[in-house]
Formats: structure tokens, sequence, C-alpha cells
């Protein structure tokens, strides 16, 4: 594994086979630990901001959104400018009123058949929340985590994006993906992060398609966003070089969430999750053509606790 640092971007070759489990160390000690030092204690009675705590989070922090007035006046401001670039009005869509039925619809499904009737459950999901796992799958509308694994509410702290891809540590570029793990992480301490990748994947299918030649990107975000996947890519052409392009993309959709596992450990309150052995990595597949689900774990040499190898074999064959 090499590492280099732009910028504050940490940047990986890392990549760990599933079939080939190896025992990757922990990131050189020039990354330095991002947990922030607690301020002096002031002469108020009230206790200190800690990044840290020691209990489940039953309240979100103080959100700094605008109001909801603020936010209409934002949207107005927005279309006004819009209908003066494009000289028309903006219109909600042909489709509004189907869509708006059909959440409608949706909604009153749930509170009917779910909310009503589990009140226990929704009287402590309104005190707060208490995740064990922490999610990454792919934004594709066939792979809904909640949905294929049976989470229930307050059970999945759950993070979509093409390609289920987690880039390495980065305030700059990938500051929305670091705020969800370091919230998951310090906050709701969740006890797993689990990435999961999938069978006929949009993304890993472009990652595999951008050319080698260095031209200029074709599109605005989606080829800079899943090239976090070319070590996955280098690797499955380096091994597999010669099969068909749907085998390369095959292999590319796990070694993609073994890049993301490699790149999770470039979170220093990762690290010190799996140092602490309060937090585990696991990688997931799930093929919606099979209908299989495959479960694996990296040891990362972090501890002599237990190798999820083997369960993750077993797994595999038990979720077939
Ligand atoms: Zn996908």
């Amino acid at each position: 594994m090499s590492t280099a640092s732009i910028n504050g971007c940490y940047l990986s070759s890392f990549s760990a086979s599933k079939t080939s489990l190896t025992t990757p160390t922990l990131r050189p000690t020039t990354i330095s630990a991002r947990l922030a030092t607690p301020p002096p204690p002031s002469s108020s009675s009230s206790s200190i901001p800690s990044l840290i705590q020691n209990r489940p989070v039953f309240a979100a922090p103080t959100p700094l959104v605008p109001t909801l007035g603020e936010l209409q006046t934002t949207a107005e401001a927005r279309a006004v400018q819009v209908k003066a670039q494009v000289g028309t009005p903006i219109s909600e869509g042909i489709a509004s009123s189907e869509a708006v039925e059909r959440i409608k619809a949706g909604f009153i499904y749930f509170k009917r058949e779910k909310y009503e009737k589990n009140p226990a459950l929704y009287g402590e999901l309104a005190k707060g929340q208490s995740p064990k796992f922490m999610v990454f799958a792919c934004s594709d509308s066939r792979v809904c985590p909640s949905h294929v694994l049976d989470f229930q509410p307050g059970e999945a702290f759950v993070v979509r994006n093409v390609a289920n891809l987690v880039p390495p540590y980065c305030q700059t570029r990938y500051s929305g993906v670091g705020a969800a793990i370091e919230y998951a992480v310090l906050h709701l301490k969740v006890s797993n992060i689990v990435v999961i990748g999938h069978s006929a994947c949009g993304g890993i299918k472009g990652l595999m398609s951008i050319p080698d030649n260095g031209a200029v990107p074709t599109t605005d975000f989606i080829e800079d966003w899943v090239k976090i996947g070319l070590p996955a890519k280098a690797r499955v052409k380096a091994v597999h070089g010669s099969a068909p392009f749907p085998e390369l993309c095959t292999h590319c959709e796990t070694e993609a969430v073994n890049v993301s596992l490699g790149n999770l450990l470039t979170y220093p309150f990762v690290r010190e999750g799996l140092v602490n052995q309060t937090l585990a990595l696991k990688g997931g597949y799930y093929d919606f053509v099979k209908g299989s689900f495959e479960l694996w774990g990296l040891q990362f040499g972090l501890s002599s606790a237990f190798s999820v190898k083997d369960v993750a074999t077993i797994l595999h064959w038990k979720l077939y």
C-alpha cells in the first residue's frame, strides 16, 4: 500500500481482494490525528462539548439551515434567475400530479400499515437513534439496503452514492461523505461499517469504460467521482485483463468495495475504532440477478480478534 498526501487529501493504492485476504498495515504515522482537542473548561457550569460521546445520540446537532421562508425566497430567487436565463417560466414538470399521488399513496400506506402498528418502535425512534450499522450502498434504485437486508428504521445509517464508493479522507473534495462517516463513528458510535457492491452497477461500468488515454471527461461529475475506484480497475485489468468486458465489470464491482474498505482506513476516527475494537469493516455484494448476497471482512492486523474470513465463506453459501 502506498500513500501520498496532496492538500490534505490522502491518495492510496490500497486494494485487498476478498479472495486473497491480505493483512494491510495501518497508515503511516505521517497522517495526523484529526480528533479535536477539547477546549479548556469554561466558568459556566454547562458540560464541555466533545466530539466523542459515551452514549447514544438522541438528538441531531443544531441545524444551521435557513427557515422555510428563507428557503422559499431562495428558491424563488433562483427560479427568477433561471427564467431570465432561459426565457421561460420553470414548471413543476409534466408528471408532477402523478408523482404527488404516488408519494401520497406511499405515505398513507406506510402510516397505516407500519407507523401506526408499531407505536413502541416509532415512539423509541422519536427520542433518537442508535444504529449499529453504517452502510454504503449504490444509488441504484434496485439495491436499497433497507429493503434487501430488511433493516428496520433506526438500524442503519445509510449513505448512497454512485457505485457505493468511499473516497479517501479529504476535507475539500469529499466533505459530504467525511461528515457522514464522522457523525456515524464519533456520535452515533456505529459498530459496523458495511460497503455493499452490486451486480450490473452502472457506475462501475462507467469506471471501466473510462479511456486510459487521459481523454477529457465527458461528464460534469460522474467520471471524476467513479475514479475513486481506479485502484480496483487497475487490479482487475492486471489479474483478469483478457476476460470479456462484462466479466471485468463484475470483478471490479467487488474490488471497488475493497478499495472503499481501504479508503475507510484513511479516516483517523475509523482507525481508532478498529484499534479499540469498537468498530468492524465489512464488504458485501448483492447480486440481484442470482438473488444472492455475499459478506466478507478484512483482517487489518490491528488486533488478535477473529477474522471474519471463515464466517464470510459460510455466509456466502448460506445466503444463496
Ligand atoms: Zn451501482
